[in-house]
C-alpha cells in the first residue's frame, strides 16, 4: 500500500514536470520565425470565419494597438528592413523573384489571388498548391492552410505592434527594430505578402504542437519536403541555411518557384538566395 502511494505520488509530480516543460517549451524564445506570431493573425485576417479561434493568440504576445507607434515604415527607410534594400518589380520574372530584407516587394503590393482550402493565394499558385494537397492527401496527409497571402497592411501591424512590445520593454527604438524582425518579417520582406508561399499544419498543430523546427522530425513533414518540388513548390528556409536566409527553420512554409527551378533546388540542397546567385 505504501509502495502504491509513493508510486502514484511519483506519477503525478512527473506528470506536473512534464506539463510545465511542455509549456516551456511553446513559449520558448527560441521557436523565433519568420510565421511563428505573425501567422495566427494573419490566416485570420482574410476570413472572418477562423479569426475567433486564431486571433487570441498572437494578441497576448503583442502590445495593444493604442500602444502602437505612428506607421512609418515606408517614410522610415530603417523600418526593420536594410536602409539599401531594393525594391523588386513582382511582375518581372515572378516564379522566381526573391523577397528577403534585402530584396523587399513595392509598397502595397497586391496579386490577384484564389482560394485554397479557404485560404487566399496567389492565383497562380494556386492550382499547383492544391494538387500537391491533393497528392499528400491521398498519402494519407491531411493539410491545413494556415497562411498564404497576407495584406501588406497585416504585415506592418504586427512588425510595429512587435517594436513597440520591445521599445516598451526598454529597447532603443533601432535595437527593437532587430528583434522584432527575427520574429516577424516586417511589410514588404515576407514571402507571403506575395502570396506565393504557404504555411502548411497537420493535425498536430491544432493538437497543439507549437511551430518549430521539431515539426521536421514528422513523417508528414519529411514527406512533404521529399515531394515537394514535383509539384513546384521548395522548403523556402531549410534547417542548414538560416545563416544565409535570415530566417529560421520553417518545415512548413512552402514557396512556389516552378517544377524545373524546384526540383534544381530541392535536388541540390540549396536555398532559393544560392540558387539565384549561381
Ligand atoms: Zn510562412
Amino acid at each position: 500500500m505504501k509502495q502504491y502511494v509513493i508510486t502514484v505520488l511519483l506519477g503525478a509530480l512527473l506528470l506536473l514536470a512534464g506539463c510545465s516543460g511542455r509549456d516551456g517549451l511553446s513559449s520558448s524564445s527560441h521557436v523565433s520565425s519568420e510565421d511563428k506570431i505573425s501567422d495566427f493573425t494573419e490566416s485570420s485576417e482574410p476570413i472572418e470565419s477562423t479569426a475567433s479561434q486564431e486571433e487570441s493568440k498572437p494578441e497576448s504576445l503583442a502590445p495593444q494597438e493604442s500602444s502602437n507607434g505612428p506607421s512609418a515604415s515606408a517614410e522610415n527607410p530603417s523600418n526593420g528592413v536594410n536602409s539599401d534594400a531594393t525594391v523588386i518589380d513582382p511582375e518581372d520574372n515572378w516564379q522566381l523573384m526573391l523577397i528577403n530584407k534585402q530584396n523587399i516587394l513595392p509598397e502595397g503590393y497586391t496579386p490577384k489571388t484564389a482560394e485554397v482550402a479557404g485560404m487566399p493565394i496567389d492565383e497562380r499558385v494556386a492550382p499547383f498548391l492544391k494538387e500537391f494537397m491533393n497528392a499528400a492527401a491521398e498519402n494519407g496527409i491531411n493539410l491545413s492552410v494556415i497562411s498564404g497571402y497576407r495584406r501588406y497592411s497585416t504585415s506592418e501591424r504586427l512588425y510595429n505592434n512587435k517594436v513597440a512590445e520591445y521599445v516598451s520593454q526598454g529597447y532603443s527604438k533601432a535595437e527593437a527594430e532587430l528583434e522584432a524582425g527575427k520574429w516577424i518579417a516586417p511589410p514588404g520582406t515576407s514571402e507571403h505578402n506575395a502570396g506565393v508561399s504557404a504555411d502548411l499544419m497537420t493535425y498536430h498543430y491544432f493538437q497543439g504542437m507549437p511551430m518549430n523546427e521539431e515539426m521536421g522530425k514528422l513523417e508528414e513533414y519529411k514527406w512533404l519536403a521529399e515531394h515537394c518540388a514535383e509539384y513546384g513548390f521548395i522548403l523556402r528556409y531549410p534547417a542548414d541555411k538560416e545563416d544565409i536566409t535570415g530566417i529560421h527553420y520553417e518545415p512548413w512554409h512552402f514557396r512556389y518557384v516552378g517544377e524545373k527551378a524546384a526540383r534544381e533546388i530541392m535536388s541540390q540542397g540549396v536555398c532559393l538566395e544560392e540558387y539565384l546567385n549561381s
